[in-house]
């Protein structure tokens, strides 16, 4: 039986402390003289009020706790989405701040070295690259926001495992494939202990276009996919709603089934909250935005393409684009005639190529940010 603690409260100093006591103390992991690799999710430069991002004061109280365990070295280390760079991060979310008032040393993992090593369990990436930094630390913790995901559902403690990538790997594989990369990532580096932030939440379009809510809640394990089956239950999915869940069970990463996971301290019904699902749709969204989909993937170009529309709704700027079209997917069906500026978006609609812009790629990253209001 594994064991996971969920604590009350919105004092992080409070809150860390006793979800780690009751998993039996950090003294369990982290023993006198260890190098400890930490790990927020730090995915955009954002404040913590937005939900987003791992509060930096839970960060604190990790590094004070490794401090009395005995850690010689406390690295805290992460890269955000590909198209941030980590320094920023670091000081927009006051990660770097804190860290510094800490003692402990900030690593850019986009400035990092990176090693290439062998993972045999692995189904995707049976070589990857992880983070020198990383690979030279004896423990591994992995501090996550409790929040949901278009592409993963939600992002916890094993979606978190993606910052690790270098920057090239972190764009294969990021399509409905991206479940099992998060569980490959997983297989080769995987956490001693995960401390999930759940002091404020994101709701809807996560990872960042979302909503933040109140939740006041830490969860805390040594097995993470126990720790993701409980935050996901308390965000009232069904652990096994999650495909990368659901796969970290199957390949041996841990417990998901709830009657086998020993609770401490709340229990779920106490502290669960529906939150909003998020949506890779993109049809029916917009009176403005007409979408043409043939067969494509969810988590694929429908994701990045909704990805899109939730920046321009976040920036006011959805009305400002004008009629517009979006053709996405293999051997979709689309008139002739189209009102409006067109995008075809993904290898897979290349043969519509000749109607209007087209975004190649497999995903079609580039989707993001080329969508333009109307001059
Ligand atoms: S190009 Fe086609 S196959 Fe590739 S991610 Fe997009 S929809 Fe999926």
């Amino acid at each position: 039986m594994t064991t996971v603690s969920v604590v009350k409260g919105e004092i992080a100093s409070e809150a860390v402390r006793k979800a780690v006591n009751l998993i039996g103390g950090i003294e369990k992991i982290v023993k006198k003289g260890d190098k400890v690799f930490v790990k927020p999710n730090l995915v955009a430069p954002l404040t913590k009020e937005s939900g987003a991002i791992t509060d930096p004061e839970v960060i604190r109280v990790v590094i004070k706790l490794l401090r009395k365990a005995g850690a010689v070295e406390i690295k805290v280390g992460d890269a955000p989405f590909f198209f941030y760079k980590s320094k920023k991060a670091f000081e927009v979310t006051g990660t770097q701040q804190v860290v510094e008032e800490e003692g402990a040393e900030a690593v850019y993992l986009d400035e990092d070295e990176y090693l290439e090593i062998e993972s045999p369990k692995a189904k995707l990436m049976n070589t990857i690259k992880l983070p020198k930094t990383l690979l030279d630390c004896d423990k591994f913790i992995t501090v996550p926001k409790l929040k949901t995901h278009s592409m993963c559902r939600v992002s916890l403690a094993i979606k978190n495992q993606i910052g690790l990538l270098s920057p090239e790997e972190k764009r294969i594989y990021h399509r409905t494939d991206i479940h099992q990369k998060v569980v490959d990532v997983t297989l080769a580096a995987t956490p001693d202990l995960a401390i999930i932030d759940g002091l404020n939440a994101l709701e809807g379009q996560g990872p960042t276009y979302g909503n933040a809510v109140n939740t006041g809640i830490i969860i805390a394990g040594t097995d993470v996919v126990s720790v993701d089956a409980v935050a996901s239950s308390i965000m009232d999915f069904e652990p096994q709603e999650i495909p990368h869940i659901r796969l970290a069970a199957l390949q041996g990463l841990g417990e998901m089934d709830l009657n086998k996971i020993v609770l401490k301290g709340a229990s779920i019904n106490e502290v669960q909250k529906h939150f909003k699902r998020p949506s890779a749709d993109v049809m029916g969204i917009y009176p403005n935005v007409e979408a043409y989909v043939g067969c494509a993937c969810y988590e694929g170009c429908l994701a990045w393409t909704r990805v899109e529309l939730d920046r321009l709704r976040k920036h006011g700027l959805v009305e400002k684009v004008g009629k517009i079209n979006l053709i996405i997917g293999h051997d979709a069906k689309v008139p002739e005639e189209l009102e409006g500026r067109v995008y075809i978006i993904g290898d897979c609609a290349e043969e519509h190529k000749n109607k209007g812009i087209f975004v190649k790629g497999c995903p079609a990253f580039e989707i993001l940010g080329k969508i333009q209001p109307i001059e």
